[in-house]
């Protein structure tokens, strides 16, 4: 993801016209919050948080492991247990949407109007449906009371400037412009799930959610639970959680006094703690759990660059569960890198078969094809990966191609694209190469 940018001479420009806005808002009338009730100021219209949203969910999606597919009916659940707290919020007619990711570092995020994901290393964390539901409820409060919205506003200013708040309110009652916003505001959302929330949104979350889960007649109880837990892992430092969770919403013991209080001052007769729906609909997945295991410490040896290592956990991790196609994308890398590019290529196959809607089976599938000379099908895997999600690597293989059929426009166009890389080798070689191409002034 890209890393945020900051310069003092920006941002103190910036202040001033925050200051501004912030002035000429609040005379206009802020917005009352439609699940506190307080007044606030909201330079993002409702026409653009939709469109932030709905834009941003199927990237930032890719860029988090890409959707959980291997067991449709996890999903199923936990959309299913999603939508019973949605529609008992503070706003209910957000378009909401759940998604199960397949990711290990276990973590959960909301993007404006409603767009949620939880990894699946959180969900295998949990043990019944009254923690998912504390879990999702705190996320619909992001979305519901536009945290997020609020995070996504404060990083463009930061970010990009006060031209793109202009922008913003210029835009706020057309709908195109909106989406053109939108789309403009891609990076500033990437950002976004690295910003953590202020305590005082936490504490919101957490005590609205609770109201949710009450409301949805969940024991409210399973929020202290969690909360304590969180607390726990972050004492013992350990550092997938302190990559995930724990860093984009802080645990603290406020929090779990606050929820403790707010807990008990709601009365549920019969409050719901689901562990046999839980346990059931997760049991696959949970099963799972070891194969996954292996998987994390073969991606672990793999960075440390260990491939023997690395090639033993995976494979032991196939043996475990042979349906799942990121076990097949990390043996194919190993391959790879041991420039066996036949068998990489059979792995990232299986993996593409097993699940096509992920762009790194994509793109990986067309690099191995360019090494192989298959040009037509590298450009074809190449182009599909860049759909779900654009990445430097699959710019700069598109302009080598671009390149060796003698298309100069192509490869100029690529190149250029690759030339912005974050990753300065990959910038290097691609600036290297628009120079050839006599592209450069
Ligand atoms: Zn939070």
């Amino acid at each position: 993801m890209k890393p945020c940018f900051f310069r003092h001479g920006k941002l103190t420009r910036s202040l001033f016209w925050i200051a501004g806005i912030v002035a000429v808002f609040c005379l206009g009338g802020c917005q009352i919050n439609p699940v506190t009730g307080k007044k606030e100021l909201v330079l993002v219209p409702q026409s653009v948080e939709w469109a932030m949203g709905a834009s941003n969910y199927a990237p930032l999606q890719q860029a988090s492991g890409g959707p959980y597919t291997t067991y449709p009916e996890v999903n199923d659940y936990v959309r299913q247990v999603g939508h019973k707290l949605s529609e008992v919020s503070d706003r209910p007619d957000l378009p909401y949407e759940f998604v199960v990711l397949n990711h290990s570092i276990p973590n959960a995020w909301a993007l404006p109007s409603g767009k949620i994901a939880i990894h699946r290393g959180l969900l295998t964390e949990l043990e019944d449906e009254a923690q998912l539901a504390a879990v999702l409820s705190h996320e619909i409060v992001h979305a519901a009371a536009r945290h997020s919205a609020k995070n996504m506003q404060r990083q463009i200013i930061l970010q990009l400037g006060v031209a793109a708040t202009g922008t913003l309110i210029g835009g706020a009652a057309d709908s195109e412009l909106a989406g053109q916003t939108a789309s403009m505001l891609g990076n500033a959302a990437s950002g976004l799930l690295q910003f953590s929330y202020s305590r005082r949104d936490e504490l919101e979350a957490d005590y609205y959610g609770l109201q949710y889960m009450a409301r949805a007649n969940y024991d409210p109880v399973a929020a202290v639970e969690l909360q304590q837990k969180f607390v726990a892992l972050e004492d013992k430092q350990e550092s997938s959680w302190l990559a995930g969770m724990l860093r984009t919403h802080p645990p603290s013991m406020e929090r779990v006094e606050a929820n403790r209080e707010t807990a008990g001052q709601l009365h549920i007769t019969k409050p719901y703690r689901g562990r046999d729906a839980f346990q059931h609909a997760m049991r696959k997945l949970l099963k799972d759990r070891s194969a996954y295991a292996h998987y994390d410490q073969a991606s672990e040896a793999y960075r440390q660059k260990q491939p023997d290592k690395a090639l033993h956990e995976i494979q032991r991790a196939i043996t475990l569960q042979p349906q799942e196609a990121e076990f097949y994308r990390l043996r194919g890398d190993l391959f790879f890198q041991n420039e066996d590019i036949r068998k990489a290529k059979r792995d990232y196959e299986r993996a593409l078969s097993l699940q096509d809607q992920y762009y790194l089976h994509h793109q990986r599938l067309g690099v191995a094809f360019q090494l192989l000379g298959q040009t037509e099908q590298a450009i074809r895997y190449l182009e599909s990966s860049i759909k779900l999600l654009p990445s430097d690597p699959a710019y700069f293989s598109l302009g080598e191609l671009g390149a060796a059929k003698g298309d100069r426009e192509q490869a100029v166009h690529w190149f250029s694209l690759a030339a912005q890389s974050s990753d300065a080798r990959i910038a290097r070689a691609a600036t290297d190469w628009l120079q050839k191409l006599g592209a450069l002034e």
